[in-house]
């Protein structure tokens, strides 16, 4: 586009005021604005930053991170520049020499977790209770704030708090004396069993509304949920047009052809009910080839559910296994979110871990809207200790004279490199980069992990100052036909609980939250390829290009019933996820040719390092985090 029409269009859509309005006064970056407008891609300021000794490079952190919001997690949202940039050296083996240079902390604990997501901080949990704080342990956990994939991002607009989730979003609340993991996490970890969500005005029109981000993006939960569907030219339509609730009258309005609307509706009814397939035979072949060829179902079915299995799967239908693939667009029934996602799990082990660790009292409300005490996390007199912005860089046995065997773990911390050690080791990180930094990892173990391969996705956070423009449409969720060129294929804005003085608004002329989900799949390449292929766009687009893209397409969607990007948006907020999904292709459940699952393989772990990660059961999910990080608990205390 030449450069005049590019700086007409980028004044209209608010690409040149400063994003962040005055509420976000507390914020060290700007959400938008000319210093971002023109800079490089971030894949060259990478490669850049990786050159100079400290590793950071400001322009580069605030092109690829972007406006981070508010709160805790404003210097953390997603992966962070400063950590892809330390596991990229980790993955370019400029840690392969042994010994590496390190100071000595002289710190021996009797367990050291590396990372600290779900699995990690629920395996310390364990390890503190089951050891009535004897012992002593730290997490070393990469990014400026724990939680892993469960983290929240937070805006203030117009003297609103706003939370919403980052990546790992909805629960389903447990049975109260159930006895099941999470039912005793629960009761542990002070969180209530009922909860109370926005009320809707009953003078404006009727709207349903999800209470997580996840119920309206399979696409057929119009049962509790409106959808409004967008079709362009692209998919069929003669113009644009918005279609509400596109399932209840059997997708008639839809452009698409009859056989399609047919299949589609067959589809829909048996999708989740595989009856007697056997599912080693569905772990056995693609989605793709189940819903074309067993099933004959038109294409077009395929190119529907795409887009979901690219998000929750992180590939095409092509790449992923039918046991999986029907399993992802299964209905979500009675799933929740809390405001951040799962954050606020992550923020009440925490608090039972270091009670100082999160301000306020060890309450619902009081974890929901207390601060982290960051000087708190780290104490040496603590039975659990966290250490954030550290990157383990190896993780290796050693049988010195006169020690028992200890583990000596290697990580870097703000340029400098440490090593402590250890009488086990947890690695809650994750086989892509666990598989690098464990020296003396078996080849068995290694062989295993070439089975897993992940890919990324995306999540924005987008604050809308109001957002009458859906309410105009009838619907606070909405998807569009993605064919693989638009941003996402669906957003929503969610009924949010409502926990002590976390009150926000629900009302289309206050602001809110529009969340947007979205996978980087690319079909027609082997699960491997696709993650690439997604990681390379993720990692190469800037800021600012996905805050263009952002205001262009709901410009496009949205013009027409109201909104004006520069008067609504109020704040974007990023969340880049290399590895958020395990792609799963076909024999990840039952192994392939007599051999067993590599997640079989890889949860035996060796010596006295146990590997425990949510991925060990598939898809990743609070459910398999507990569960491995519980199992790795017990696993070390059992050891000699
Ligand atoms: C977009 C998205 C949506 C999701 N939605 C849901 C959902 O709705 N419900 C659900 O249950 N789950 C969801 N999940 C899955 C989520 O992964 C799990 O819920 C859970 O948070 C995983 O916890 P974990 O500890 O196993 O892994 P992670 O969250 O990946 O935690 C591992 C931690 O280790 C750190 N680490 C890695 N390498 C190192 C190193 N070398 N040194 C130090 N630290 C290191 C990582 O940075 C990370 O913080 C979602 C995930 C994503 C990305």
């Amino acid at each position: 586009m030449e450069k005049k029409k590019l700086e007409r269009e980028e004044e209209s859509l608010g690409l040149t005021s400063q994003i962040t309005r005055r509420d976000f006064l507390n914020s060290s970056l700007l959400g938008s604005g000319t210093s971002l407008l023109h800079a490089g891609c971030p894949v060259d300021l990478l490669a850049q930053a990786g050159q100079s000794a400290s590793g950071m490079n400001a322009i580069a952190k605030e092109d690829f991170s972007g406006y981070g919001g508010v709160g805790d997690y404003a210097e953390s949202n997603g992966n962070t520049l400063a950590v892809l940039q330390a596991a990229h050296r980790v993955r370019d083996g400029v840690y392969q020499q042994f010994p590496v240079e390190a100071e000595e902390t002289g710190e021996l604990f009797d367990l050291i977790i590396v990372g600290g997501g779900l699995t990690g901080l629920m395996t310390a949990h364990e390890y503190a209770k089951q050891s009535a704080g004897s012992q002593r342990c730290l997490i070393l956990e990469n990014h400026p704030v724990f939680g892993g994939e469960a983290k929240q991002n937070e805006f203030e607009v117009d003297g609103y708090r706003l939370v919403g989730p980052q990546g790992s979003n909805d629960f389903n609340p447990p049975e109260e004396g159930s006895n099941t993991q999470l039912d005793q996490f629960f009761r542990e970890c002070h969180l209530p069993y009922k909860f109370s969500f926005q009320e809707w005005d009953r003078g404006l029109k009727p709207l349903r509304f999800a209470s997580d981000n996840y119920v309206n993006i399979d696409g057929f939960e119009e049962r509790s949920v409106d959808v409004a569907y967008y079709f362009d030219q692209k998919s069929g339509a003669s113009k644009p047009a918005w279609m509400l609730n596109i399932w209840n009258d059997d997708l008639k309005r839809t452009p698409f052809s009859e056989r399609a609307k047919t299949d589609l509706l067959r589809w829909r009814r048996e999708t989740g009910h595989t009856g007697s397939e056997d599912p080693r035979y569905l772990d056995s072949i693609s989605y793709k080839h189940y819903l074309e060829v067993v099933k004959g179902y038109d294409p077009e079915v395929t190119k529907f559910s795409q887009p979901m299995v690219g998000l929750l799967g992180g590939v095409g239908c092509d790449a992923i296994s039918a046991r999986v693939g029907h399993g992802l667009v299964m209905q979500h029934y009675g799933a929740i979110s809390f405001p951040g996602g799962n954050a606020t799990m992550g923020r009440h082990l925490v608090r039972g871990l270091i009670p100082e660790a999160i301000s306020g009292e060890y309450t619902f409300e009081g974890v929901m809207n207390g601060r982290i005490n960051f000087a708190a996390l780290d104490r040496p007199d603590q039975p659990t200790r966290i250490r954030l912005h550290s990157t383990v860089i190896r993780v290796e046995h050693q049988h010195r004279q006169g020690d028992k065997d200890l583990v000596a773990v290697t990580y870097e911390r703000e340029g400098k490199v440490y090593r402590s050690r250890a009488r086990a080791v947890v690695m809650a990180s994750g086989g892509w980069i666990t598989k690098r930094i464990v020296a003396d990892l078996p080849e068995e173990i290694h062989t295993a992990y070439r089975e897993f391969q992940y890919a990324p996705a995306l999540i924005a956070n987008v604050a809308l100052n109001n957002w009458r423009f859906l309410y105009n449409l009838g619907a606070p969720a909405v998807r569009w036909m993605d064919d693989g060129t638009m941003f996402g294929y669906c957003a929503n804005i969610r009924r949010d609980m409502v926990i002590g003085d976390y009150r926000p608004p629900l009302n289309p002329d206050k602001p809110t939250l529009l969340t947007f989900y979205m996978g980087l799949y690319a079909p027609g390449h082997t699960a491997f390829e696709q993650g690439v292929l997604g990681r390379m766009r993720l990692l190469s687009t800037s800021y600012v290009e996905y805050e263009r893209t952002i205001r262009r397409q709901m410009t496009e969607m949205f013009a027409g019933t109201g909104f004006d990007a520069k008067r609504d948006i109020a704040g974007i907020v990023l969340n880049r996820w290399g590895h958020a999904r395990l792609t799963q292709p076909p024999g990840f459940y039952y192994g392939v040719d007599g051999r067993p699952s590599p997640r079989e393989v890889v949860a035996k772990g060796f010596g006295r390092i146990v590997i425990a990660h949510s991925e060990l059961n598939g898809a990743q999910n609070y459910g398999g985090a507990f569960q491995h990080g519980k199992r790795a608990a017990e696993e070390i205390l059992a050891m000699k």
